[in-house]
């Protein structure tokens, strides 16, 4: 099997780039050509894995502080 290849200048490495087009509210990653530049992808910056794991690391910090605030509770 042949690897991808620039379609600009044959190069057989691609580097991930992460952009902010003007007026866009959202990052935007693109696969690019280290050597001349080309964009020859372009996708969302949006990873639903790495989102979930912040969520999650969120509600267990959530979630300590709650028990600690409980604790200090008459009852
Ligand atoms: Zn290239």
């Amino acid at each position: 099997m042949v690897g991808s290849l620039c379609g600009h200048c044959g190069e057989r490495s691609f580097k991930r780039v992460e952009m902010s087009p003007r007026h866009s509210k959202y990052k935007i990653t693109a696969i690019q050509c280290p050597s001349c530049g080309a964009v020859v992808r372009v996708m969302d910056n949006f990873n639903p894995g790495v989102d979930i794991h912040n969520i999650a690391v969120a509600l267990g910090n959530l979630e300590t502080q709650i028990e600690s605030i409980s604790a200090c509770l008459p009852g």
